[in-house]
């Protein structure tokens, strides 16, 4: 980086996160404070490789923190994953004037941001945006906290109808390749068993949980699934086979899907995001680039994008076996 930071652009990508409007209000505000330009870029790199931008001035992001989804949009872009597509969207930037981008998604965000920094030396800091909390360098990211309440709020609600008819849900959240929402979900909203891709029980085990609860004086039955075939089948092959096994079980299966990227971000997850935002800034400033910035027991911490890349953020084993323990 040799060139004095004087203009920042700002997109979001990848699957939307509650959160990512207190990132961009962050973002622009920061550069306010620090008398530097802001352009905001719409549709994530589908916008910067066709020059979809705007100029934001701190007034531009009033009245966002508290609203879910994300002012700039949000896209797939297959041209980026192209050298040509990357290469209009440098030539976009330098043509604005600017000098550095801060982009806010997952994985493929970032991987498209090293992409770019590897290949033009153009300064980019990323800001971990989605629901799953999959990224390695951050505890938490942008619009998981809000997704997990808004599951427990569900599950709560479906709870009371389960018991009113004596009947077993299965129910299945959002994560792709990672249990942190079901497994949080799941010990939050006091369900019987938790299916997470990292910890595969068997359909054994499975059972065998069910029965004692059945044989317990359990009403109901929650069993909260990550999306993706698990313990071999999909939640609705899991009903099928539980049902053909247990006729005198009232099966119900529920797929929560896009309900939980919506909604009024929770105040964790705006000072989170509100906290990014800064730190992405002032990364920027102080010539750092190549980094997410995450918090980890509550400091701000830099992670290479090439290690955020690559590292698989854990399940906490202490929170299996307190699911465990208080499924019984
Ligand atoms: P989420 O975790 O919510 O899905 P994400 O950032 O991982 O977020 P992706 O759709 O995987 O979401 O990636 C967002 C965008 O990043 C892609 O549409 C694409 O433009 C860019 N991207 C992803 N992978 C690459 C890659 N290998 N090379 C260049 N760009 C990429």
């Amino acid at each position: 980086m040799n060139e004095p930071i004087k203009k920042i652009a700002l997109l979001t990508s990848g699957g939307d996160a509650p959160g990512m409007n207190a990132a961009v209000r962050s973002v622009v505000r920061a550069c306010t404070y620090y008398r530097i330009e802001c352009v905001g870029v719409y549709r994530g790199y589908e916008g910067l490789i066709e020059g979809d931008f705007e100029a934001l001035s701190g007034r531009h992001v009033s009245n966002i923190i508290n609203k879910g989804g994300t002012i700039l949009k949000s896209a797939r872009s297959m041209e980026f994953k192209t050298v040509e597509g990357r290469a209009k969207a440098h030539k976009n930037l330098v043509d604005a004037g600017v000098n550095a981008l801060v982009v806010v998604g997952g994985d493929g965000t970032f991987t498209g941001g090293l992409k770019f920094i590897q290949e033009f030396n153009f300064p980019v800091v990323g800001i971990p945006g989605t629901i799953d909390n999959d990224i390695y360098g951050t505890d938490y990211t942008i619009g998981y906290d809000t997704a997990l309440n808004t599951v427990v709020e569900v599950i709560d609600k479906i709870r009371d109808t389960a018991g009113s008819h004596n009947r077993l849900f299965f129910i299945e959240v959002m994560g792709r390749d990672a249990g942190f929402i079901a497994l949080n979900a799941g010990i939050g909203s006091g369900a019987e068993e938790v299916l997470i891709p990292e910890k595969d029980i068997g359909l054994d085990k499975l059972e065998e949980s069910l029965k004692n609860g059945r044989d317990k004086g359990k009403t109901s039955s929650i069993v909260v699934v990550t999306e993706g075939k698990k313990i071999g089948k999909s939640v609705f092959e899991l009903g099928d086979y539980i049902k053909e096994k247990y006729p005198a079980y009232d099966i119900r299966v529920s797929v929560l899907g896009h309900m939980q990227r919506g909604g009024t971000p929770s105040c964790f997850d705006r000072v989170l995001a509100s906290r990014l935002g800064v730190a992405a800034v002032e990364c920027l400033l102080d010539r750092v680039s190549g980094v997410m910035v995450g918090v980890i027991n509550n400091e701000i911490v830099l992670t290479g994008l090439n290690k955020a890349i690559k590292l698989n953020n854990e399940i906490d084993k202490e929170l299996l076996r307190v699911a465990e323990i208080t499924s019984v």
